[in-house]
């Protein structure tokens, strides 16, 4: 299995990002990706960029040096009750939003407050994928079959990123999320969390862990060109009527 796009990296636009978006874009061409997609942060984490930044997306080029890019969020889990951080008015310039727990945005909080607000974001119809979920489970521990189902039952597609996979207490909920999707038949996504242009597209770990539970690979969404493009259409087609 490879990938053919990634769709979680971030670019110097925040603070602790390291290359310029052409970097990234060129990047990802000479790893062969189809495409790219940026997700910052917003400013419910400290060094996430201003919305006006997002007002201006729309006039983003949607290909270049032949990588079609893609235009997204991270945005940051800002509430206990399930509450992103993002103006309405400015997801109709976003191709997809990613919503992730961080530890500078919500410190930590008891499994079931966790769970109760993974299952409040499965409900916004906002949301197309959940961030790195397994990362951190000393803080954002949370029920898993409860989740997946709830993520399951609001079409939301779950991601496993690199950069939350290499040490023991996230691998162990990681697998545990990978195989929950399986059994649910959850699409997942897998992102590089890139900060560096190095990185972007990285995917080792993730496919490892996909291939080690056996998760089918018809569940990741971008293993496969067509089926990211039925992705993006269909993301396109739910939310065409969201935000007027
Ligand atoms: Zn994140
Ligand atoms: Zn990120």
């Amino acid at each position: 299995m490879k990938t053919v796009a990634d769709l979680h990296t971030h670019t110097s636009a925040c603070p602790h990002g390291h290359c310029t978006r052409q970097e990234l874009i060129l990047r990802a061409k000479e790893r062969g990706l189809w495409a790219v997609g940026i997700s910052e942060h917003t400013q419910a984490c400290p060094d996430g960029v201003p919305m006006a930044y997002f007002e201006k997306m729309n006039n983003w080029l949607t290909e270049s040096y032949g990588v079609r890019v893609l235009r997204g969020v991270e945005s940051d889990i800002s509430d206990w009750r399930g509450k992103i951080f993002m103006q309405r008015r400015y997801m109709k310039n976003l191709d997809y939003v990613i919503a992730s727990l961080h530890r500078n945005s919500l410190w930590a909080a008891d499994r079931l407050t966790v769970t109760s607000t993974w299952c409040g974001i499965a409900e916004d119809p906002a949301v197309d994928i959940i961030g790195h979920c397994g990362r951190d489970p000393d803080r954002f521990d949370f029920e898993t079959d409860t989740v997946i189902r709830a993520f399951r039952d609001g079409g939301k597609t779950v991601e496993f990123n690199e950069s939350s996979l290499g040490k023991p207490a996230h691998d162990k909920k990681c697998y545990e999320i990978c195989e929950a999707c399986g059994k649910y038949g959850v699409p997942v996504m897998i992102g590089s969390d890139s900060h560096y242009a190095r990185s972007v597209g990285a995917s080792a770990n993730c496919i490892r862990m996909i291939e080690t539970v056996g998760l089918p690979e018809e569940l990741v969404i971008n293993a496969d060109r067509d089926r990211l493009e039925k992705w993006l259409a269909s993301v396109k087609e739910r939310k065409s009527t969201l935000f007027d």
